[in-house]
């Protein structure tokens, strides 16, 4: 393998999303890219959760359930948290805020931060005037870092409000190295000027907080979302100031959708939560997410989160945005539905059948218990959604409410027709009941072949009167399921039906 990241030793990662949504595919890809990749160093490798939520007013303590929720379902976990004395909480940024501080004050005392004092006003007096200008010039005019820095250290101690600014260097060429995307640089003139640290309350921005936490957390690898190319220099840039040694940066390519554009709820369901609600399988939508953008062995499709975890590679990352198939996606689905025992199936599909009163109010007696688990076999093969079974199987559970007598007519025949045929195929079905398919299906061939017609114009209106659809889980299988009373009892009642007319 070839991996500047194993011979160099320990990996060390991070997800740090900013609970202020729900999470999305482009989250968890981030998260997912980033669990993968510690877990494929083995021991060597740590992956770690911080939540940066240094913006206190679009935080919602319902995203960062959504969060734990969504790691729960999709069976991410972190490594290690502050508290690792009973179960490791994630690391946690407004726990951290005094930390931040002092660093913000290190970097003054370096020379490479100063104090600024500008009022919220005059920041957006200049904001203003710039606008009316159409200079092309945004953001702060650096008119506090000419002030001496005695003067400033006085008057910041004395109490008077102020932020603290980062000094970018003027003049200068930024570079850094993107371990997917190559050399990158950024004319620091270019780079948001001198760009607030620390908020005059106290408050880290993102920058101060991500680049100090990376650091004391020992990240070697920062795996985001490309997005964050841009704050990628100020970052770089931060390290130096400092002192610190940079991680490998490996900005992720774009997740769009078919028409080309970044994916948003336009394309359709981004939040996991909606994908979950929908009836999507975990399995199917790790093993999907972490084909966007990456590849694992050539001519394979499917793999588990254990299997991901072992293939990852950085090497195998690609420069080229994702797009996101939502078709495909539904083929993932419907293959990890497949990959299920019937025990495991009914249990994803039970809350749907109930919730459809599948088994009337008390819900499922014993019998009725061993129909649903056993009529898995019938409609795997087909079933895309857990959702989508209990209108499949309604007609094993509750007689199925009659349908129109056209439906019963194989091509070409009438009702005189019809009727003879169903009286041709009642004497079969009680044996039939208790045949395996194959013998089954021998059987009423046999039938129709002594009695001159054609097996579909007997096997259709068997079906009809058994599953009351001309289209329908497997007949065979559905005559044994309900047993021979019930079958028979169904095509004398379709028979009765019919001669009515
Ligand atoms: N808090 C940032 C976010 O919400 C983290 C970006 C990064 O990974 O550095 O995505
Ligand atoms: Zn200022």
């Amino acid at each position: 393998m070839h991996s500047t990241e194993k011979a160099a030793g320990k990996v060390r990662d991070r997800y740090a999303p900013s609970p202020t949504g729900l999470q999305h595919i482009g989250g968890v890809r981030t998260a997912l890219f980033n669990y993968l990749f510690a877990r494929s160093q083995g021991p060597d490798g740590k992956f770690l959760l911080r939540l940066e939520d240094t913006d206190r007013t679009r935080f919602d303590e319902r995203y960062v359930q959504n969060l734990y929720d969504t790691f729960d379902w999709l069976g991410f976990r972190w490594d290690e948290g502050p508290d690792m004395g009973g179960p490791a909480g994630p690391y946690i940024q407004s726990e951290r805020f005094e930390l931040y501080k002092t660093y913000a004050r290190e970097l003054v005392g370096k020379g490479r931060a100063y104090y600024c004092f500008c009022s919220p006003q005059r920041i957006e007096e200049i904001r203003k005037q710039r606008e009316a200008a159409r200079s092309g010039e945004s953001g702060y005019d650096r008119h506090c870092r000419t002030i001496d820095s005695d003067e400033a250290g006085r008057r910041a101690a004395s109490g008077e409000s102020c932020a603290i600014r980062l000094k970018i260097p003027l003049g200068e060429t930024t570079r850094f190295h993107d371990r997917l995307l190559g050399d990158i640089e950024w004319k620091n003139d270019d780079v948001n000027p001198d760009p607030v640290l620390l908020k005059s309350d106290g408050f880290p921005t993102y920058h101060l907080a991500n680049v100090v936490d990376d650091h004391l957390m020992g990240i070697t690898h920062v795996m985001r979302a490309q997005e964050w190319i841009p704050s990628t220099p100020l970052h770089v840039i931060m390290y130096r100031s400092f002192g610190w040694e940079a991680p490998v940066f490996c900005h992720l390519p774009m997740v769009m959708g078919q028409d080309g554009k970044k994916l948003s709820k336009r394309h359709g369901a981004t939040s996991i939560d909606e994908f979950r609600k929908q009836g999507y399988l975990s399995e199917a939508l790790v093993n999907y997410i972490a084909l966007l953008g990456s590849s694992y062995e050539e001519g394979r499709d499917l793999y588990s989160l254990e299997e991901l975890a072992r293939l990852f590679s950085l090497d195998k990352l690609n420069k080229a945005p994702a797009v996101f198939d939502y078709k495909k996606l539904e083929w993932y689905n419907g293959q990890y539905i497949r990959m299920k025992s019937d025990g495991e199936l009914a249990g994803l599909i039970l809350p749907y059948a109930l919730e459809a009163g599948l088994f009337g109010k008390d819900g499922p007696d014993e019998g009725q218990k061993k129909t649903f688990t056993a009529s898995m076999s019938l409609i795997r093969e087909r079933l895309v959604f857990p959702g989508e079974a209990p209108a499949k199987l309604a007609y094993l559970f509750a007689e199925p409410p009659p349908p129109p007598p056209e439906e019963f007519f194989p091509k070409k025949a009438g009702l005189a027709e019809t009727i003879t045929l169903l009286e041709k195929v009642l004497p079969l079905v009680s044996k039939m009941a208790l045949m395996n398919d194959e013998d089954a299906e021998q059987y009423i061939k046999d039938a129709a072949e002594t009695e001159g017609v054609k097996l579909g114009d007997l096997m259709m209106p068997l079906r009809v009167a058994i599953t009351g659809a001309r289209v329908s889980p497997p007949l065979f299988g559905s005559l044994r399921l309900l047993g021979k009373d019930r079958a028979v009892s169904r095509v004398e009642r379709a028979l009765e039906a019919l001669r009515g007319l």
